[in-house]
């Protein structure tokens, strides 16, 4: 069960040399012309979104292997099963993200167990109506961004939260095109509406200047009215983020090996390495061997946000387990293999790559190499993030940049603010693809460092017209070098 490196680029339609340094990314040293086992394929495969098969047709012996049979990957529709959205809670600072997350678990735990303590374990499931709602603990673009950068996308719907007594701040903004970015759906709670200066309407005419326009203004953004103070409008909330999911059909097969993402991870000093799973396809049961990056072992003990043994979760259930061989890194994918020794030997290359990070490739956009990526058809939009000292300027960069894009490429501005680089623009430049632009603003030390890390392109500029200059010139392949 061996497919040539060159027969997966092409089934998973990405270039060979591409699919090559993906390997290397794994610690497998492959040419074209070899190849490489069916696992390590799937796992390369889904980085990709795609899931492997064998196919039962080609060879009737392939198709009595049971073990092959089992990691089926590709989830045929009839398997697929609703199950309940993942939500992170975003919004500007001191607008109650923390005070709405307590509420809701409170909300829900004097429902259904009065005196139950949550565990801290970085998300937990709520319940209403007999559905099921899944929290991540921690709050804020940041968080949900630095996920993404690292290849993992665990939100199904963010609720932005505003104070109804201070409006739209600037993080409000940047909350609201993190989420964009992600192409995730918003629900906005306005929050603090017990408050005597609380104004909703001026949050929803605020709103609808950044393209959130509420239902009963003729727009199909939800907004929901609530005081996370006073625990007031939380099940309303919960009933419409249950709608929207709802509405996005989110399902995953329950019976198959289990894949999951790390939400966070650290080593207690009784029990070893810890983690949080968010599983997200398949059911993982105790007993199951599993790699997460250089991690691995077999899931010894789970317990789930209540702190309740469990033996066996599905789809959207976040769980600590015991274990793991290592502490595994937040964001990593995890996955179930069929033995100790697949799970060892998967572990074992990507702790080598982990050892080499200058192996590391670079497939991130800069103006430099923009030309050549357009040319080979990698790059179709070419997405930026304005930052200026000063609103107007961020305006007019916007237009002039979309007038850029040609039949080959679309400009694409994903955010702008006022301010310095932070940490947060670069991490949405790094999820996101996209490179970063300065006006009469420099990016704080910390920006630069991850800039640097991440290989995202950030360039300052004085003037507008030379930005414009510089980024048609890189689109035509005519931009000359830096120095
Ligand atoms: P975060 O920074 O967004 O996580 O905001 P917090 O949850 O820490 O809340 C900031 C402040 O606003 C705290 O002093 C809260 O008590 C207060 N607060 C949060 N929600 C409400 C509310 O619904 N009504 C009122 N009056 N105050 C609230």
């Amino acid at each position: 069960n061996k497919i040539q490196v060159k027969d997966l680029a092409e089934k998973i339609n990405i270039s060979p040399n591409k699919l090559i340094s993906k390997l290397i990314n794994f610690g497998v040293m492959a040419g074209i012309n070899q190849e490489i086992d069916f696992d390590t394929a799937s796992i390369i495969a889904s980085e990709f979104n795609y899931e492997l098969r064998l196919d039962k047709k080609t060879d009737e012996e392939e198709s009595k292997d049971k073990s092959y049979d089992s990691l089926d990957f590709e989830d045929p529709e009839e398997s697929l099963q609703l199950r309940p959205p993942v939500v992170t809670v975003m919004g500007h600072v001191d607008h109650g993200k923390t005070s709405l997350l307590d509420a809701i678990r409170e909300t829900n735990v004097t429902q259904k167990e009065a005196g139950g303590i949550t565990q801290h374990i970085g998300a937990s499931a709520v319940t209403i109506n007999n559905k099921k709602v899944v929290l991540l603990d921690t709050p804020g673009h940041e968080a949900f961004t630095s996920m993404r950068a690292r290849g993992a996308q665990i939100t199904d719907i963010a609720i932005v939260v505003v104070a109804a007594d201070d409006g739209v701040m600037p993080q409000t903004i940047e909350a609201i095109n993190h989420a964009k970015a992600a192409n995730i759906p918003i629900i906005v709670a306005i929050n603090k509406v017990d408050k005597s200066e609380a104004n909703p309407d001026r949050v929803k005419q605020e709103l609808t200047e950044h393209g959130l326009v509420p239902e009963d203004w003729g727009g199909d953004t939800i907004f929901v009215p609530v005081s996370a103070l006073k625990r007031m409008g939380i099940d309303e909330l919960l009933e419409m983020i249950l709608l929207v999911a709802e509405m996005q059909e989110l399902k995953a097969n329950p019976n198959r090996k289990a894949m999951g993402t790390i939400i966070e991870a650290k080593l207690d000093k009784g029990r070893g390495p810890v983690a949080t799973v968010l599983v997200q396809k398949g059911s993982l049961s105790i007993g199951d061997a599993v790699v997460a990056g250089a991690a691995y072992g077999r899931v010894r003990a789970m317990l789930d946000d209540r702190g309740k043994r469990v033996k066996k979760v599905g789809p959207s259930t976040p769980v600590e387990i015991l274990g793991l061989s290592e502490v595994p890194e937040a964001g990593e994918h995890l996955y179930v293999v069929e033995d100790d020794k697949k799970a060892r030997e998967v572990a074992t290359r990507r702790k080598e790559v982990i050892r080499n990070e200058q192996l590391k490739v670079n497939q991130k956009v800069s103006l430099e190499d923009l030309f050549e990526r357009i040319k080979q058809g990698e790059v179709k939009d070419l997405n930026i993030i304005i930052k200026a000292d000063v609103k107007g300027s961020i305006e007019a960069v916007k237009q002039s940049l979309e007038k850029l894009s040609t039949d080959e490429v679309k400009v694409n501005p994903i955010h702008g603010g006022v301010g310095a680089i932070t940490e947060s623009d670069i991490m949405l430049a790094s999820a996101s693809n996209a490179i970063v632009i300065g006006f009469n603003v420099r990016p704080t030390n910390t920006a630069m460092e991850i800039a640097n890390k991440e290989n995202v392109d950030v360039r300052t500029y004085r003037v507008i017209y030379t930005a414009i200059e510089d980024i048609e010139a890189a689109i035509k392949g005519m931009l000359t070098p830096e120095y």
